[in-house]
């Protein structure tokens, strides 16, 4: 994953050696001291004991490969840190997922960045955790979160490398094409019937495959259904995955059809 680094060489101080101007360099492109303050604090509490490189760079946040600490509860021992980005632009948009939100409201944050991003790390993390504990739809377990920062279980692919996105994934043939089909269209119900959660984001890039399982993650604009637009984030959600299974050519439900299977 690139450069390890220690979590207590998470330095912005003057280092001597070229691997602490390496290391400075690294996490001064992407993490801002207060986040490494909170990355430190997670070490010290023993969450976190080695931070890696990074997984992933997205428009919103990134996503960290880290080794877990001891007290970092019944994981793998591998973690994925995902970090929400404290730049302001990115999160123009998200105000219309947080501002129909029942659970979100009154919060008198939302026009505070900073605090509007720890919200949005919240929001991820409870759901995650909603989702997790229903034992229903696979998800990554969510260990702890501090502001912009959320520390889930890692999804491996058996070689230290992440698990392939749904997007990335190889079939080992047409049956198995159809099989993650339906059973992605099971979740979708079992989300909206059992989490009482629409993912409002559901398409091949944020499905996971791990041990022969769809997991479900980058779920921090998902809402309830009492959300006054979740149904149109539920008729795009499933708009995405049959545009996906369209392209690998099996025979596909009606969107209306699924949209009642759903929610009947
Ligand atoms: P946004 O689109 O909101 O900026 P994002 O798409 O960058 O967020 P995620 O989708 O949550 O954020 O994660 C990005 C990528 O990181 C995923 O596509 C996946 O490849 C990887 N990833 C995320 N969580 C895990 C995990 N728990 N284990 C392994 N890989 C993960
Ligand atoms: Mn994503």
């Amino acid at each position: 994953y690139g450069h390890k680094i220690k979590t207590d060489e998470l330095s912005f101080g003057k280092g001597k050696t070229s691997k602490d101007k390496a290391n400075r360099a690294t996490v001064e492109n992407v993490l801002d001291p207060r986040t490494i303050k909170f990355l430190r604090a997670l070490t010290k509490r023993g969450i976190i004991s080695e931070f890696n490189g990074c997984i992933s760079t997205g428009k919103e946040a990134n996503v960290y490969h880290a080794l877990a600490g001891e007290n970092a509860g019944g994981t793998s021992g591998e973690l994925a840190i995902k970090i929400y980005k404290t730049s302001i632009l990115v999160f123009k948009d998200r105000e219309r997922y947080v501002d129909g939100e029942f659970r979100f409201r009154n919060s008198r944050s939302q026009h505070n960045p900073r605090k509007m991003i720890k919200i949005w790390a919240e929001k991820e993390f409870r759901n995650l955790k909603r989702i997790y504990m229903s034992g229903v739809v696979p998800a990554p377990q969510p260990i702890e979160v501090k502001s912009n920062v959320l520390v889930m279980e890692f999804l491996d692919r058996g070689d230290g490398a992440p698990s392939p996105r749904l997007k990335d994934y190889l079939y080992k043939d047409e049956l198995e094409i159809a099989r993650y089909y339906y059973k992605i269209l099971a979740y979708i119900r079992l989300l909206y019937q059992v989490c009482r959660l629409v993912h409002a984001d559901l398409s091949e890039y944020n499905m996971v495959v791990h041990d022969s399982k769809i997991y479900i993650i980058d779920v921090s604009q998902s809402v309830e259904p009492q959300h006054p637009m979740s149904l149109d984030f539920l008729r795009m959600d499933i708009k995405n995955v049959n545009g996906y299974f369209e392209k690998l050519g099996i025979e596909l439900f009606q969107e209306r059809m699924i949209f009642q299977f759903v929610i009947a």
